[in-house]
C-alpha cells in the first residue's frame, strides 16, 4: 500500500470505527467527502501553502507552481521564499532588505524538511538567497547552522556569488532614520514582515522556510528568531509546522513555532495553538503591548490558524486552487 493510500486508510479505519462501520468495504462516497472537505481535513491529493503577510500571495504562487508538477514540499518552499527574497519592492527579506544601523544588510534563514533535517544562516551578508544556503548548509555539512563570514564562505564554496544588497532606497531609508533616531533600534508593531512558509505536497508530506532581512536598523550581528529553528519556524512531519514574524525577540523567548507544533501534537487545532503562543508571549511580556508577533500554522491535514498580538497581520493560503490574504484574529483587542 502506498503511503497516501495508507494515511487515507488510517484516517477512514478510525471515523469508521467510531461510527461502527467499516468504510473500507466498498463505500466511497466518505472516502470522496474526506478528500475534498478541508474541515474533514484530508488534504491528501491537494496541495496546500500558509505563509506570512500580503507578498506569500505570489510566495504561494511559485510554490505551487512547483507542487502542482508533483514537486515536494521542501522544493515548493524553497522557490517560494525566493520570490520576496528577490523583490526590490520588499525592504524586509532578501535583497533591498532594509539595513542594520551601521548600514549593512544583514540576512536570516532555516529551512525543514519532512525528515526533521534543518538548515540555517544567520547574519549572512551579499547573498541574495540565503534560503538557499540555509538549504545548502542542511544538505551538504553536518551542522545545522552557519553565521556570518563562515556562512558567506561557504556560500561562495558552493557557487552563490557575493552581490550588493543595499538598494539606493534602503540606503535612503537609512539615512532618514539615522537623523531621527539617534541609533535606538525601533521595536514597535510596524517594523515587521518576514515570510516564513508551510506547504503540504501530494505525498501528503510537509516542509517549511523561513528568511528575513530583520528589524531594520538592528544592531549589527543582531540575529533574530527567523534562523533558529524551533522559533521562527519549525516543521515535523507527524504533526505539522508553524512560523513566526514580529519581534523575533519575543519569538526567540517563548521557542514560539516549536511551542505551537507541540500544542498541535498535543491536541490543539491549529488556530487554538496559534492562540496560546501568543498568550504564552502576552503573559511573560511585559512590554507585549509595545510589539507585534503573529504565528501561522497548518497541520496535516490541511487546516490552518493564525493569530497576532495586535491587528494587522495578514497572512496568505493556498489550498483547492485559492490563494488568497486573510486578516489574523489578534489578542489587543483595546
Ligand atoms: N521576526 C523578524 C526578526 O525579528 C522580523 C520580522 O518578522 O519582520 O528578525
Amino acid at each position: 500500500m502506498n503511503r497516501r493510500k495508507f494515511v487515507l486508510n488510517t484516517a477512514l479505519t478510525s471515523i469508521g470505527g467510531l461510527l461502527g462501520i467499516n468504510y473500507l468495504k466498498g463505500n466511497n462516497s466518505l472516502e470522496a467527502h474526506l478528500k475534498s472537505s478541508v474541515n474533514g481535513g484530508i488534504m491528501l491529493d491537494n496541495p496546500t501553502i500558509i505563509s506570512t503577510w500580503r507578498f506569500g500571495i505570489a510566495a504561494n504562487d511559485a510554490a505551487y507552481e512547483v507542487l502542482s508538477k508533483g514537486g515536494n514540499a521542501l522544493d515548493a518552499v524553497e522557490a517560494g521564499v525566493k520570490v520576496p527574497e528577490a523583490d526590490l519592492n520588499n525592504t524586509s527579506v532578501g535583497r533591498a532588505g532594509y539595513p542594520d544601523r551601521d548600514g549593512k544588510v544583514t540576512l536570516d534563514a532555516c529551512i525543514m524538511d519532512k525528515d526533521g533535517n534543518a538548515g540555517s544562516v544567520a547574519f549572512i551578508q551579499h547573498i541574495a538567497h540565503p534560503i538557499s544556503v540555509a538549504r545548502a548548509v542542511m544538505e551538504k555539512t553536518p551542522h545545522v547552522m552557519l553565521v556570518g563570514d563562515g556562512a558567506l564562505q561557504f556560500a561562495l564554496e558552493n557557487g552563490f556569488k557575493k552581490e550588493e544588497l543595499l538598494t539606493e532606497n534602503a540606503k535612503k531609508a537609512w539615512e532618514e532614520w539615522k537623523k531621527k533616531n539617534n541609533y535606538t533600534p525601533p521595536i514597535g508593531p510596524n517594523n515587521h514582515d518576514t515570510i516564513g512558509m508551510l506547504a503540504i505536497d501530494k505525498e501528503g508530506n510537509i516542509s517549511g522556510a523561513c528568511t528575513t532581512s530583520g528589524l531594520a536598523f538592528k544592531m549589527h550581528g543582531r540575529v533574530g528568531d527567523s534562523p533558529i529553528i524551533g522559533a521562527g519556524m519549525y516543521a515535523d512531519n507527524n504533526v505539522g509546522g508553524a512560523a513566526a514574524t514580529g519581534l523575533g525577540e519575543a519569538v526567540i523567548k517563548v521557542a514560539g513555532s516549536f511551542l505551537v507544533v507541540e500544542a498541535m501534537r498535543n491536541g490543539r487545532t491549529p488556530q487554538e495553538a496559534c492562540e496560546m503562543a501568543v498568550h504564552r508571549i502576552v503573559e511573560k511580556q511585559k512590554n507585549y503591548k509595545d510589539i507585534q508577533v503573529g504565528f501561522i500554522a497548518l497541520n496535516k491535514h490541511g487546516e490552518r490558524g493564525a493569530y497576532s498580538i495586535v491587528k494587522g497581520f495578514q497572512y496568505a493560503f493556498h489550498q483547492k486552487g485559492e490563494n488568497k490574504v486573510y486578516d489574523s484574529d489578534y489578542h489587543l483587542k483595546e
